[in-house]
């Protein structure tokens, strides 16, 4: 069911669902949906008092939220002027003529180089294929000196893009393998980073323990900082 809460004088919409769980769980899906999940057992009185008191968390996520920067991509045919994220900045496309079909880029813009516009979004799909891959392995192997340096033993790690609807990455680590969602080619680099990191360290602990997150803050001391931007900046880029 559908329902609201005027808080601070403004308006908390909030869509709630009924689950066996012990606890109120509140999510927060930005722009603005606010799911509740809770026993059929709590009066509809408990889950607006609950909200009244996340009510300045809400509101202050909401905020934050909004004065981030938000991105939309218009790619659709590569045409002049459409544009595309790539590693967190907003390229337009360039169509260059040319005999040889190649792609390379700058910090405003995407050059295609081609002459004529047959196969080119297969051919878009593969330069961010192989573009993706370069960039992924050279982060990893960045990355991963800096376990070395504190002297975890630990293999390195086979790496490779995915399709992932709502994660960001994973790690098998008996398998020694990290999957990276391919949609982190479009974020900054500091931010691909804070991923590989978290991966990597599950190589050493698997389990979200307070170990895990020692050697996280030992790696990348602001990681947390980096986690708030990946995911205000960035979360439409994650469907669920
Ligand atoms: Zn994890």
């Amino acid at each position: 069911m559908e329902g609201k809460l005027i808080y601070r004088g403004k308006e908390i919409k909030f869509n709630l669902t009924y689950k066996k769980v012990r606890r109120i769980y509140l999510r927060i899906k930005y722009p603005d949906k606010i799911f509740i999940t809770c026993s059929r057992r709590v009066p509809l009185n408990d889950i607006y008092s609950f909200l009244e008191r996340k009510g300045d968390w809400i509101l202050k996520g909401l905020e934050r939220y909004e004065k981030m920067p938000h991105f939309e991509e218009t790619l659709k045919n590569f045409d002049d002027g459409e544009e595309l994220l790539l590693l967190g900045k907003m390229l337009k496309i360039q169509n260059v003529a040319s005999q040889k079909f190649f792609i390379d880029f700058d910090d405003q813009f995407l050059y295609i180089h081609r002459s004529d516009k047959r196969g080119i979004k297969k051919r878009f799909e593969e330069w961010q294929r192989e573009f993706g891959k370069v960039v992924i392995n050279e982060l990893t192997k960045q990355n991963f000196k800096k376990f070395e340096k504190l002297d975890f033993k630990i293999c390195f790690p086979s790496v490779t893009l995915k399709s992932m609807k709502a994660r960001w990455g994973s790690c098998n680590y008996k398998k020694g393998e990290i999957k990276i969602n391919k949609v982190l080619m479009k974020v900054e680099k500091p931010l691909i980073d804070f991923v590989l990191c978290h991966e990597i360290a599950h190589l050493v602990y698997p389990c979200h323990d307070k170990n895990f997150y020692n050697l996280l803050t030992a790696i990348l001391p602001d990681w947390r900082e980096r986690k708030k931007v990946l995911n205000f900046k960035y979360f439409t880029l994650l469907e669920d």
